[in-house]
């Protein structure tokens, strides 16, 4: 079937309207009315080539909620006008010790909702920026939200999982403190994560004007990072910083917080690499760098469920398609509160 999407030619080519093919759906399939879908930085990225291996045309969005439209003979657990919604995966190996364990994401050979190679046409995966995506029903996410909630549940699906996955691998609760660098999409889910897990949360920002926000999305504390007298009052007190950056910058800054035995885990994918990091800092006080990739599907259930039952959405502002480049201007100018949603309705237009 053919369905209208926005996407680009090229990495030097703005976004334009265009028609796309989604394959019929297949027995395990589950094809989904798209209603929302949020723009992640890494779309911005992908788009414009920066991590390079870009397949044109490119069709961004892994940020996909909608209503199921259709589903195979063989699928169970989803029924037409279910509220169901699709991250960043759409298929892996099924076998490899990543996919057994639930961390599709760690398989060499997951399929990414928009960029993989896939045997549909035009030979890689499309992704949410379209009316409608087809998706194998072990890659769709039930939704539990009130229906009026669902264009903010949309930024779960990659920012709200990928902060969780390591909050929760490093085991933030009660009685850890915790930062979280960079208050821009994944950020803004970082803080509100955090705090409801219990964690004493600390919000690092380089936005002056993103104190006050950033203790009504649940920070106990706030630091503007350009400060030097405000970093050096957190000096070696951190059990984990979850750094959001999508940009190059110094990470000796947020280690020098960790206490000893604290991990700075990185999310941010920056175009150019961060500088090389200060390692005596490191071995000094056995601090840790690490990184992690998004989340796998059983914890993105969790982590959507949780948000259900603790009325967590992303605080967003809608746009329309043909808004999308001067939504991605404002983003790199951390102008944005918190994630842009593309109403997909605006794709008939
Ligand atoms: P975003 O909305 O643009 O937020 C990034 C934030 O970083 C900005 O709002 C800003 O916050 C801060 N920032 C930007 N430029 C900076 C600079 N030069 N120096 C210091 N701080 C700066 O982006 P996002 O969608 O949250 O994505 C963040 C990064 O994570 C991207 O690189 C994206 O590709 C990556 N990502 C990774 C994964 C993963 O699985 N690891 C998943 C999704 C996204 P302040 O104004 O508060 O300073
Ligand atoms: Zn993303
Ligand atoms: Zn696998």
């Amino acid at each position: 079937m053919t369905v209208k999407a926005y996407g680009a030619y090229a990495a030097d080519k703005p976004l334009e309207a265009m028609d796309i093919e989604r394959r019929a759906p297949g027995p395990r399939d589950v094809e989904i009315d798209i209603a929302y879908c949020g723009v992640c930085h890494s779309d911005l990225h992908t788009v414009r080539s920066e991590w390079g291996g870009t397949i044109y045309p490119c069709v961004p969005g892994h940020e996909i909620v909608g209503h199921v439209s259709a589903v195979g003979e063989e699928v169970s657990g989803f029924t037409v006008g279910d509220a169901v919604g699709v991250g960043c995966l759409v298929d892996s190996c099924r076998h490899c010790a990543g996919c057994e364990e639930g961390l599709e994401q760690y398989c060499s050979h997951f399929t990414g909702t928009y960029n993989s190679p896939t045997a549909d046409p035009p030979g890689h995966t499309l992704g949410g920026y379209s009316q409608r995506i087809v998706v194998d029903q072990d890659f769709v996410l039930r939704i539990r939200h009130d229906a009026g909630q669902l264009a903010a549940v949309a930024p779960l699906l990659c920012a709200g999982i990928t902060t969780w996955s390591p909050l929760r691998h490093w085991k933030v609760g009660p009685g850890s403190k915790v930062g979280i660098v960079g208050i821009g999409g994944l950020g803004h889910m970082g803080v509100k994560l955090a705090h409801a897990l219990g964690a004493h949360t600390v919000a690092f920002t380089t936005s002056e004007s993103k104190r006050e926000d950033a203790r009504a999305l649940g920070a106990d504390e706030v630091v503007v990072s350009r400060n030097a007298g405000e970093m050096a009052a957190h000096k070696d007190s951190f059990d984990f910083i979850l750094d959001t950056v999508a940009a190059s910058h110094q990470l000796d800054a947020f280690t020098a917080l960790l206490r000893r035995d604290g991990t700075l885990c990185l999310v941010g994918v920056p175009e150019h690499p961060h500088p090389s990091p200060n390692v005596g800092a490191l071995i000094f006080r056995r601090r840790s760098i690490a990184g992690s990739l998004i989340g796998g599907i059983a914890e993105t259930q969790e982590m959507l469920d949780f948000c259900a039952e603790h009325g967590i959405v992303a605080d967003v502002e809608m746009i329309r398609a043909d808004q999308i480049d001067e939504a991605y201007e404002r983003m790199l100018r951390s102008d944005v509160k918190y994630r842009f949603v593309i109403d997909n309705a605006s794709l008939a237009a």
